[in-house]
C-alpha cells in the first residue's frame, strides 16, 4: 500500500484507492474539496509565472529526462496500473512504454513548434511589414482525466501543456490517482518546478469548482459524455477540449484476411477489459463470410484467459467495479430480453465480466446506439459496403472505425464514407500512434490530442509586425 501526499494542505478527508480485482486496499491519498480551490490556484498562479518563464530547451529536457525515468522505472508504473485500474501486467507495460514516447513527442513539441512567419507581403499593400506568430501559453490548464489509461492519458494532457509553457491543474480519476502522482513525481525528480503542475484529487464537486474557476484559461476533459455535458454547463466562458467516448465499428469484407481480422478485433475488442474508447463494440460482416468469422470470434474469445490482472498469461482482468460490471451484464441482459441471441460469455465474478458476444442486437437498442465501456462486442451481417458503411454510422457519438479488405477501392469507399476521427485499414477501431490527431466526430467532441494537436490547443498565437517605412 503506498500513501500519496499532495502539496497542498486539503480540508477534505482521504480518498482510498482500491484493488478492482480482489478489493484490496491499494494506497490512500489526500483529497481536495471545493473548498481547497483558490488556494490551489494561488499555487497554480504561481506555477504559471514559472513555467512561462522556462526556455524552451529547459522544458524539452525535463520532458525528455522525465521520459527516461519513466522508462526505467516501467515495472513500477505498470504495477500500479495493474493495482489500480486492474489492466493486465502486459497491457499496463505497453501504456507505460506509450507514455514514454508521449513525454518524448512533447520534449520534441517545445523545441520545434514556436510559431511560424506570416507572409505579409502576400498581400497588396503590406509589403513594407515583415513578421511572425509566436506560440504563447495560455496560463492555466485544467486537466481532468479518467480511470481507464490512468498514466498516459494524464501524460497526453501534461506534456503539452509543459511543452506550451502552461501551469496544469490536474485532477486524475479518484478511483486511479496513484499512476497520475507517479508520473506528477518524476516529473519534478526530472527538474519540473513543483508550482507547474498541482495535483487535486476528489470527485465531481472538486471537478464542477475547478472547472467553473474564471482563471483556467482551458478545460482539457477526457471522460464520459454525461460528465463532458456537466463540465461545459459549468465552465462558462473558456476553451474546452472534449475527448468522450466511442461505439467503434469493424466492417470485415468477405475478401479480407479472415484470420488476420479475427485475432485483430479479438484484440481490439477485449483490450483493457473493453474499457477503451477505441475498443471494438460492434463487428459488421459481410454475410459470405459471417458463419465462418463469427465461429472463429467466438472460439478466440472462448479462449481468452480471465482473471487475476498481475498475472502474465491473463488476458482479459477486471472493470474498475463489481457495479461497473453489473452495468454491463444488465446492459446485455436487456438486449437479450429486446430479442439479441447470447454467444458465449456473460458471465459475472464480481467486478470480472467475462467476454461476450452477441449477435442480432436490435439496433434501437442502446448496445448499438451507445458506448457500453466493457468487454462486451456485437456481430451484426451485412450485404454491401454502402450498408455497411450506413450502419457503422447510425450512433451519435464516434471515435474510430476499423475496415478488413483487400480491396483497396472498398477500403477507400469506408474511408471516405464513415464518419469517425480516424478509419484503420486492416487493423480493429484499436489502433492509436500518441503523434496523430485524436479525437472525435459527431455529438460532443471538441479538439483533438496527439501530442503536435493538444499543444497547439494549449497554445495561442501571438503576431508580432514591423513595419520597415
Ligand atoms: P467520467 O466522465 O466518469 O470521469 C472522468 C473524470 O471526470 C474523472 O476525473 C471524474 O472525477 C471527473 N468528473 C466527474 N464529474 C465531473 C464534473 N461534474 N465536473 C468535472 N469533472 C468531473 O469517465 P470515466 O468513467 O472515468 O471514464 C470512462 C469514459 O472516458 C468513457 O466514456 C470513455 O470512452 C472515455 N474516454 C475517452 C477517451 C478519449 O480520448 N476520447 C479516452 C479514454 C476514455
Amino acid at each position: 500500500m503506498t500513501t500519496a501526499r499532495l502539496q497542498i494542505a486539503p480540508t477534505v478527508e482521504e480518498v482510498a484507492v482500491f484493488n478492482p480485482y480482489d478489493g484490496s486496499l491499494v494506497g490512500r491519498v489526500e483529497a481536495s474539496g471545493p473548498g481547497d480551490v483558490e488556494a490551489l490556484l494561488v499555487r497554480a498562479r504561481h506555477g504559471a509565472l514559472l513555467s512561462r518563464a522556462l526556455p524552451r530547451h529547459r522544458r524539452a529536457a525535463i520532458l525528455e529526462r522525465a521520459a527516461r525515468l519513466v522508462g526505467e522505472g516501467c515495472e513500477d508504473f505498470a504495477r500500479t496500473i495493474v493495482r489500480e485500474a486492474g489492466k493486465t501486467i502486459v497491457q499496463a507495460r505497453k501504456e507505460t512504454l506509450r507514455c514514454v514516447n508521449t513525454l518524448k513527442l512533447a520534449a520534441e513539441e517545445a523545441k520545434r513548434n514556436a510559431g511560424e512567419i506570416v507572409p505579409f507581403d502576400a498581400y497588396a499593400g503590406s509589403e513594407s511589414r515583415q513578421g511572425w506568430f509566436t506560440r504563447e501559453p495560455l496560463g492555466i490548464v485544467a486537466a481532468i482525466t479518467p480511470y481507464n489509461d490512468p498514466l498516459n492519458l494524464v501524460a497526453h494532457k501534461l506534456g503539452p501543456a509543459i511543452a506550451g509553457g502552461n501551469a496544469v491543474l490536474l485532477k486524475p480519476s479518484e478511483l486511479t490517482p496513484l499512476s497520475a502522482l507517479k508520473l506528477v513525481e518524476t516529473l519534478i525528480e526530472a527538474g519540473l518546478p513543483e508550482a507547474i503542475v498541482t495535483v487535486a484529487i476528489g470527485g465531481a464537486d472538486l471537478g464542477r469548482a475547478i472547472v467553473s474557476a474564471r482563471e483556467i484559461r482551458m478545460v482539457s476533459f477526457t471522460g464520459g459524455f454525461a460528465t463532458g455535458e456537466a463540465i461545459t454547463r459549468a465552465a462558462g466562458l473558456k476553451k474546452l477540449a472534449m475527448d468522450l467516448g466511442g461505439n467503434a465499428p469493424v466492417i470485415v469484407m468477405a475478401d479480407c484476411d479472415l484470420g488476420k481480422a479475427v485475432e485483430s478485433c479479438i484484440s481490439g475488442a477485449y483490450w483493457a477489459a473493453g474499457q477503451n474508447c477505441i475498443g471494438t463494440q460492434r463487428i459488421l460482416v459481410q454475410a459470405a463470410c459471417y458463419h465462418s468469422f463469427r465461429e472463429a470470434f467466438v472460439a478466440g474469445t472462448l479462449r481468452l484467459q480471465s482473471g487475476d490482472p498481475g498475472r502474465e498469461e491473463t488476458d482479459v482482468g477486471p472493470m474498475i467495479s463489481e457495479a461497473a460490471a453489473e452495468r454491463a451484464q444488465a446492459a446485455v441482459e436487456q438486449a437479450i430480453a429486446a430479442g439479441a441471441r447470447l454467444l458465449c460469455g456473460h458471465r459475472r465474478e464480481g467486478a470480472l465480466y467475462y467476454p461476450t458476444v452477441i449477435e442480432a442486437v436490435p439496433r434501437d437498442n442502446r448496445l448499438w446506439r451507445e458506448e457500453i465501456f466493457a468487454p462486451v462486442v456485437m456481430l451484426e451481417r451485412f450485404e454491401t459496403l454502402g450498408d455497411a458503411i450506413r450502419m457503422a454510422n447510425e450512433p451519435d457519438c464516434s471515435l474510430h472505425a476499423g475496415i478488413f479488405t483487400n480491396n483497396l477501392a472498398d477500403a477507400l469507399e469506408a474511408a471516405a464514407g464513415i464518419e469517425a476521427g480516424g478509419v484503420m485499414i486492416n487493423d480493429s477501431s484499436d489502433y492509436r500512434f500518441d503523434a496523430m490527431p485524436f479525437g472525435g466526430f459527431k455529438h460532443g467532441s471538441m479538439g483533438r490530442e496527439g501530442v503536435r494537436f493538444a499543444y497547439e490547443e494549449m497554445t495561442q498565437p501571438k503576431v508580432v509586425c514591423i513595419n520597415r517605412v
